[in-house]
Order: C-alpha cells, then structure tokens, then sequence
C-alpha cells in the first residue's frame, strides 16, 4: 500500500516551495498559519480515516492502475457503481467529521473526467493523452497526493468568450508551443483547497469554439512550479482563527475549515508528458460535462454529511434552551433532515444508475446528478434558515468569549464582572453550562455565516457551476419528446 498517515501529509506540505500571498503579503510558514492550518487539517482527515480499519473500506479502493494496490479512494478511478456510491459515502463521512469542505474532492473529480476524456482524444487523433494521464495518475495513486481539480477562469465579461476578451488571460491559455512542451498564462480562481495541494490538475471551463483553440488545454502541474502562486480568499469572520489566548469558542468549529484560493499561472512551463489536452477544442465541453456531472453527484455526499451536524447542532440548541419538545420544533429537525436526505438520495441515485464508458471507469447518470446538485443549491440555504430558526437571535448577538472569561468589575450595585454578568444572563437550561451553550450556537453561527459557510452555503450555490447551469443540462437530459408521447398516448392523439 502507498498510504500516507496524516502527520505525513502535513509534513508533505513543507517541503513544497509553494507561493502563498495573503493580506497583502507573501506567507512563509504558511502550514502552520492560524487561518490555513483548519483547512489543511480537513484534508488531513482524508488520510487519517484512511489509516483506521473501521473506515477502510469506504476510504480504500483497488487501484486499477496499480497491481494489487489499495489507493486511498481519493485518487481513484472508479471501477464499478458500488465505487460510485461508496465516494459519496466516503463524502458524507469526511463532512460529518470535519463539519466543512474537506476539499479533496475535486481533485478525484478531476481525475476520473480527464481519464475518460484523453482516451477519446487519442482516439480521434491518435495522441498520447491518455498514457500520459494514468502516468500521473499512477504517480499520484502511488504518492498518496492531494491534487487541486482547476476548471474555473477569472473569465472576464460574461457575455464574451475566451478570444473576444479585452484581456486575454481572463482564461488560461497556451502563450508559447515549444517541442518539449508549452507555456501557459492566466489564473483559476476560487480554487478548493489548492495551497494544501502538490500538484494541480488543470480543465478549460467553458464549450470552446476553434478560434479558442489556444484556451483548450488540459495539463497538470507541482504546486511550486516556477511562475505559479497564490492569493488565499478571505472568508467571512476568517480573523477569528487569529484571536490569542482564547479556546477558539468563538471560532465555533475547534479544528477545521475549508480554502480557496486565486491560483495565477505567470508564463508556467508544462513538459509534453503533463498536457492531457491541447488545441482540441471539441472536447472541452465533454470534459467540463464529465467533471461537472462527477462534483454535482460529490455534494450530494458532502453537503449531507456537513447538514447531519448543523441538524445535530439544531438539536443540541433546542435541547439546552428548553425547547426541544416543542412539536414545531421537532417538525422543524424531521424538515431538516428530510430535506439532508433528499440531497443525499439523489447522491446515491445517480451513482447507483452509473454506467462504464469508453476509457473503462464509471460515469454517474448525468440526468439525476444535475438534480442533486439543482436541490443542493437550495435546500443547505433553507436548512440554514431552520438551523437560525431553532437557535434563537443570540446566534448573532452573543459576546465575545473573552467578555465571558473576564474578571473585569463593573461598577454597579452588584459589583460583579463583566465574565459574571454574561454567564447570568446567557444561561439557558439549568442543568447545560453557558459555555456548552456558547460553544454550540458559535458553531451554527460557523456553519451558517462564518467561514463554514463558505462551504455549506455559497459553495453550494456555485460549486461545480451556478444553478443556471445545471438547468441547461437537466432540460438537455430531460427527453420531452417520449414524454410528450406517453400522454398522447393515453389521451388517444394520433
Ligand atoms: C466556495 C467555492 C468553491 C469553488 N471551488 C472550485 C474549485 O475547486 N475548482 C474550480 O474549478 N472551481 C471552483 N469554484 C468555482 C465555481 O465553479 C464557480 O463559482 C461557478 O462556476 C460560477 O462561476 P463564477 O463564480 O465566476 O460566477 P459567474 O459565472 O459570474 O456567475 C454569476 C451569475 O451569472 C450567471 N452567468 C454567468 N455567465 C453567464 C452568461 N454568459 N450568460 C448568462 N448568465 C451568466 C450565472 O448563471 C450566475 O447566476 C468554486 C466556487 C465556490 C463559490
């Protein structure tokens, strides 16, 4: 097996020489930096549940690459739908043990859309795109790596394609073809986990014309190529993981987060054994199906898993402020989890209508993916609004933890500190202490407006496209003509 522990992940990172800019200004020890470090110890649970026998035959999979060679299952090619249905299983598991984005994700996304892709490439033009490819991907498989899945463009204005822009590098392109490879410029903006990433796996992002030609490429690269590097994106509350002296209460969740990051390509050079696409403009669109369709079936495992502890949170709030056997209130969990199911319903559906194609991994049925992902779009917004609902105001109007940890006298009649007006006054049920109660409504508060949220909320609006764009495939899929038939059928039209 070519497993790394956790530890040896985060050890990993520091050997990679990888340019991260942040608040205006190049961060040198980026792993162990307040706001990075919950990120990279969410896809250090990646690995650390693949190490525990009670996990491992969710997280481990036989590579099909590999001879006789458990892979961790984020950097496999599935090889069946029971593959399928377990990734999303996997996911629901990553997202009930970290409460966020464990952003390993996309890379496995990715993988499983290029493989599929390069092998009709070189079968149209008898390329080597395809060997190429499962040479990385032996080389991840054997490695244990984690790799950033980069599709979205800076793109610009909207309303022009990738050779109409005013600035050509709103999407990356091929700057210089030289015989041993080629030079690309441009960015991938929003990208998932990218810093605690060794390498990036690269995808065009829209349907491309032959005067993009230039824009169509495929390719991966190191995290530390020369050339690229990184601005982190600021996320909501983010300045809270810096606080000193604290016990991270007001953080909410103790441990992990998500990250996104602007990844700039400043002329990087690719060797020819890293480019899996290049000028072959017809097959953007099919890659950026398959990767689309492979991340809309993924929210249907991670947003569920990071639903089950906003309604466990919701529960434990009803519980500590005495409301928990309210019929409305329990009407609003059963709601919540009938609304989580349903995303992970349509998460295992689609894997389990899978199918094989050409290259010999399994596709997820493109239909039923793309109406996972148009409820996961809406349905984590209005858990959230349940999640608010059952957790009262004080969500948002709760004091600092360090108001509750000072000793500071207020001079009144009572002479009693600023530490023990809150705690008097923020008590819920007699028998729950106030920092169980504070710890609980912070991580809703996390989960619902912090920088968990990125993840649970935002993410799932536009993750793996806009909803918009999901309606495109699913009236595409939807097949109105036989359905048109049977109702003339039954309605006796000719
Ligand atoms: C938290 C998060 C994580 C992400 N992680 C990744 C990642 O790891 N890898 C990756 O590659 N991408 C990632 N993405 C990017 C994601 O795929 C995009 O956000 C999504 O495709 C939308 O693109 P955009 O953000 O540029 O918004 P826009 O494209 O600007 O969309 C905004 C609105 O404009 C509409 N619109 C856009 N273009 C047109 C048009 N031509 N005509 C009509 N309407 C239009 C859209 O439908 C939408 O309603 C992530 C995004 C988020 C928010």
């Amino acid at each position: 097996m070519s497993l790394m522990s956790g530890q040896e992940y985060i050890e990993s990172l520091r050997k990679l020489k990888t340019k991260v800019y942040m608040f205006g200004e190049r961060v040198e020890n980026w792993v162990d930096h307040p706001i990075i470090r919950p990120s990279i110890n969410s896809v250090k649970m990646t690995y650390d549940l693949a190490q525990l026998p009670e996990y491992q035959d969710l997280m481990l999979a036989d590579s099909n690459l590999l001879e006789k060679t458990k892979v961790n299952r984020f950097t496999h090619l599935h090889q069946s739908t029971d593959d399928l249905i377990k990734k999303v299983k996997m996911q629901r598991l990553l997202g009930q043990k970290t409460g966020t984005c464990f952003q390993r994700c996309v890379g496995m996304d990715a993988f499983n859309a290029v493989y599929a892709t390069t092998y009709e490439v070189d079968e149209k033009y008898g390329t080597t795109y395809h060997q190429n490819f499962i040479n990385y991907l032996k080389y991840v498989q054997e490695h244990d790596l984690t790799v950033d899945g980069a599709m979205t463009d800076p793109k610009g204005d909207r309303s022009l394609g990738p050779s109409q822009q005013k600035d050509a590098d709103m999407y990356l392109r091929i700057v210089e073809k030289r015989s041993d490879g080629i030079v690309v410029r441009g960015a991938k903006a929003h990208q998932t986990g990218s810093i605690n990433s060794h390498s990036h796996l690269i995808m065009p992002t829209v349907a491309l014309k032959e005067e993009d030609k230039d824009y169509a490429i495929s390719f991966a690269c190191p995290s530390d190529a020369e050339g690229l590097f990184m601005i982190y994106g600021r996320q909501s509350c983010d300045w809270r993981k810096m606080l000193d002296g604290s016990n991270n209460i007001d953080v909410g969740n103790k441990e992990y987060g998500g990250q996104e990051a602007l990844v700039v390509f400043d002329d990087v050079f690719i060797p020819n054994n890293m480019i899996f696409l290049c000028q072959e403009y017809e097959f953007a669109s099919a890659l950026v199906e398959r990767f689309s369709g492979y991340h809309r079936q993924s929210y249907g495992g991670c947003k569920a898993g990071v639903g089950d502890v906003l309604i466990g949170a919701s529960a434990l709030i009803s519980e500590y402020n005495g409301v928990n056997k309210a019929s409305h209130i329990k009407d609003k969990i059963i709601e919540m989890v009938h609304l989580n199911e349903t995303l992970y319903c349509c998460g295992i559906a689609c894997s389990s209508q899978g199918h094989v194609n050409k290259a010999g991994n399994y596709e997820i049925d493109y239909l039923l993916a793309n109406v996972c992902k148009q409820n996961v779009t809406r349905f984590p917004y209005e858990i959230t609004r349940l999640a608010e609902d059952i957790a009262g105001g004080l969500v948002v109007t709760m004091p600092a933890e360090k108001d509750f940890m000072s000793s500071t006298i207020i001079d009144t009649k009572s002479q009693m500190s600023i530490g023990e007006w809150c705690h008097k006054f923020f008590q819920g049920c007699h028998n729950v202490s106030t920092e169980d109660r504070q710890r609980i409504l912070r991580l809703i508060e996390n989960m619902c407006l912090g920088t968990a949220a990125v993840g649970y909320r935002t993410e799932s609006l536009h993750g793996a496209g806009s909803p918009q764009a999901q309606r495109v495939i699913i009236s595409r899929q939807s097949d109105l003509e036989t359905k048109k038939k049977y109702a003339k059928e039954l309605a006796g039209i000719k």
